[in-house]
């Protein structure tokens, strides 16, 4: 028989990644922190249920699916009072999507083996529209039995699934990734406004550097929403700040330098600083203009 799959927070990516496990057939339950959000999913998507609790989502399920925001939230639908370990039973697999730290997933699996669950972290890197499509990629760490297990769910939600090695190693390579983007991001926004400044043709200045080696996915996704300011939320700046400063955790751990994640890390605090923690991270620019004293295409 199929697994039962739970699946516990639909927000922007989880959301439209378990939209796609319930039109590719998946038995699904669903459980998220507004109890509304829930319903109106499961109205949306035939035969959906709906837990009230973590726990409720564990008895009824063989496979766990997380989808939250950081280490703290994980920490509190697996091991809290109204946790997914109220409701454990043999055989329970749980698999948090979620970008929240090596460390921190370590320390989570350690409270879940106590109770004989096994964890594997699969992260996902791509925004919502990649979300939206099944095309994600999602690099995940854990025991390979338990792996290939959830290998058939993770390759509904996603194109290119990647087993990393050991748990904790998907938020590693999630990490680095990010760390990377970020720092595209603002070398972007910084690239743009000298251009400006210049008097240079933007739109010609995008168009040569997509042809060339200053091409990156950021010039691609984030140069007209840095041009338009328009920070409509595909991935909040406040969670590209969590995972930056995660890599940053990361680098002095293991004692080597990252300097352009540190100054994306600065550039984002500010962002956040502004008020844009819960617009898109492009809101970058604007913590860049502030240190420019000139905004884009004034
Ligand atoms: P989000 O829109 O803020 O969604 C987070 C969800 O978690 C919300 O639906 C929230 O429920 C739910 N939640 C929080 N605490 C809960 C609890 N105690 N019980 C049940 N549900 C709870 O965030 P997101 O953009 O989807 O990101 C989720 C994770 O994916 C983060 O770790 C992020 O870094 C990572 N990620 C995001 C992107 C992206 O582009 N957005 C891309 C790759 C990875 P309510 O809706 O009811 O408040």
């Amino acid at each position: 028989m199929a697994d039962r799959v739970g699946f516990i927070g639909l927000g922007i990516m989880g959301s439209r990644m378990a939209a796609n496990l319930a039109r590719a057939g998946v038995p699904l339950t669903v459980h998220t922190r507004t109890r509304e959000k829930a319903e109106a999913f499961a109205a949306e998507h035939d035969g959906v249920a709906v837990a009230v609790s973590p726990a409720d989502l564990a008895s009824g399920s063989d496979v766990v699916l997380t989808m939250v925001v950081d280490a703290a939230q994980v920490e509190q639908v697996l091991l809290g009072a109204q946790g997914v370990v109220r409701g454990d039973h043999d055989g329970l697999l749980c698999v948090d999507l979620s970008t929240i730290g090596a460390r921190q997933v370590r320390r989570i699996a350690t409270g879940l083996s106590a109770r004989g669950v096994a964890l594997v972290d699969a992260p996902v890197t791509g925004s919502a529209p990649k979300a939206e499509d099944g095309s994600l990629t999602i690099v995940a760490g854990g025991q390979r039995a338990d792996f290939d297990r959830a290998r058939p769910l993770l390759e509904i939600m996603g194109d290119l699934v990647v087993h990393a090695g050991a748990l904790g190693h998907g938020q590693l390579l999630k990490l680095v990734n990010n760390a990377v983007a970020a720092a595209n991001a603002v070398t972007l926004a910084e690239a743009l406004l000298v251009a400006d400044a210049a008097g240079a043709d933007l739109d010609a200045l995008e168009q040569v550097m997509g042809a060339g080696s200053g091409a990156s996915a950021m010039l691609a996704l984030k140069a007209e929403s840095m041009r338009e300011h328009d920070f409509s939320t595909l991935f909040k700046a406040a969670h590209m700040l969590k995972d930056v400063a995660l890599c940053l955790d990361e680098a002095q751990s293991a004692g080597m330098p990252f300097e352009a994640a540190a100054h994306a890390r600065s550039i984002l605090t500010a962002t956040v600083g502004r008020g844009h923690g819960e617009s898109d991270f492009a809101a970058l620019v604007e913590a860049v203009e502030g240190l420019a004293g000139r905004r884009l295409g004034a």
